[in-house]
Parts: structure tokens; C-alpha cells; sequence
């Protein structure tokens, strides 16, 4: 009986072959959503591991950020560049989850994680959201929480203000341009907590200090910072 749904499977396979959104190879009946060629070989960056990281330097002398990583380094080309592209622009949500899970197993146990209450996703605003439908700052924390047991809120920070694209401004403009537009809405809910804030590619880091300052107007609260993507473009 067992060979008759392998078979059929196969001919699901062949008719509807899912794709690993890595490097567009088909994937094997034993894969889920990244090959396993993609899985190995994706640049880690081990940042978890290295204090005083080049993602940890980003924030020195912006906001009080406890410890900062990323997965993986973001490059021209590179598989991860793929994998998030298509988890933002095609509708790839499982990608972002599956890599959720693969970055909260290097994060589990390490002391990094040391004393984290509460995963906080940088939220979409809600216009945003409608149109992609998903966050995907938020199925990247689902996948960490889902190996980590650390828990997500996506209702304490919320996004106000829909901010252009940032590509051409200075750092002191985005600043500007970032600064307030996030709100925290359960203050209380968060006093005497360490939040981590997850974001999808983590850039000049202007989106994730936004959001930082404005958790950080809390008393005794701690912020770290866990991105899938450092981008070196
Ligand atoms: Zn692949």
C-alpha cells in the first residue's frame, strides 16, 4: 500500500513540482521547503557567538541594544537573498518560518537567548499587511519561537506610519524618517522584560532602532536583536 502512495506522490511531484527557493531545484520528497544543498551551505554568520559583532557595532552610539545577530550574510546573488525575496514578493511564507526554525536550533542553548521573555516581530504597517498578507518579520519569529519556545506577541508594537523607500537618504534623514513610528500599545505588558526584535534583513539597522527607542521607553526593559539577513551589498 505504502509503494502506491509514494507513487502517487511522485506523480504529484511530477505534475506540481515544488521548487526550493534557494537555487529553483526541485526538491526531494524528503525536503520540506529548502533543499538540503541550500541548507547546508547558506553563509552563516555565527554572529550568536561573537560579541562585539559587526551587527552589535551597528547600534553603538544609537540605542542601548544588549546583544544583535544575524543568520546569515546577505549578498548580490547569494541564496538567502533569494529565499527572502520570494518569502516577500511571492507569497514564500512557509520559506520564512522554515528559516525561523533552522536559525532559532544555532540560537537554542547558547547565551545569547540568556534571559529572553518575549520575541516582538518589527510589525508591517497595517496597509502593508493587507497587501502581502502576511509579515514575514512575524513567520520568522513563529519559526524561532517554534525551536525555542520563546514566546512571540505581535500585538505589544505596532507600526503607524508608512514609511517610502529609504535607499537614497543619509543615515541623520532615516533617522528622522524612522523615528515615532512605531507604538508600543501593552507598555505594562512589557516592564522588567527582554524583548528580542526580529527582523527579516537587517541593513543600516534604522528600522530596528526605531522600534528599539520606543520599546526602550520603557522602565526596566532590555532590547536584543536577531535578524535572518545582514546585508553586505
Ligand atoms: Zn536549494
Amino acid at each position: 500500500m505504502n509503494y502506491l502512495y509514494d507513487l502517487w506522490d511522485d506523480l504529484i511531484s511530477l505534475l506540481f513540482p515544488r521548487l526550493c527557493h534557494g537555487c529553483g531545484n526541485q526538491l526531494l520528497r524528503n525536503e520540506k521547503v529548502i533543499c538540503t544543498e541550500c541548507f547546508v551551505v547558506i553563509p552563516r554568520t555565527n554572529f550568536h557567538l561573537i560579541p562585539d559583532n559587526p551587527v552589535e557595532k551597528l547600534f553603538w552610539g544609537r540605542c542601548p541594544v544588549e546583544r544583535a545577530a544575524a543568520f546569515s550574510y546577505y549578498t548580490r546573488d547569494s541564496r538567502i537573498r533569494r529565499m527572502i525575496h520570494h518569502l516577500k514578493y511571492n507569497g514564500a511564507a512557509e520559506t520564512g518560518t522554515e528559516l525561523g526554525r533552522i536559525y532559532g536550533n544555532s540560537l537554542k542553548n547558547t547565551v545569547f537567548l540568556d534571559g529572553i521573555d518575549l520575541i516582538v516581530p518589527v510589525p508591517l504597517h497595517p496597509s502593508k499587511l493587507r497587501r502581502r498578507g502576511y509579515n514575514q518579520s512575524e513567520l520568522i519569529s513563529k519559526g524561532i519561537s517554534e525551536s525555542t519556545g520563546i514566546p512571540v506577541s505581535t500585538d505589544i508594537l505596532k507600526r503607524i506610519t508608512v514609511t517610502s523607500t529609504q535607499t537614497r537618504k543619509s543615515r541623520y534623514d532615516r533617522w528622522i524618517n524612522v523615528n515615532d513610528i512605531f507604538r508600543i500599545y501593552d507598555r505594562e505588558g512589557i516592564v522588567g522584560k527582554h524583548i528580542l526584535i526580529v527582523d527579516d534583513v537587517i541593513t543600516t539597522g534604522s528600522t530596528i532602532e526605531a522600534c528599539a527607542s520606543e520599546i526602550l521607553k520603557t522602565d526596566h526593559v532590555k532590547v536584543s536583536v536577531a535578524a535572518l539577513a545582514y546585508s553586505v551589498i
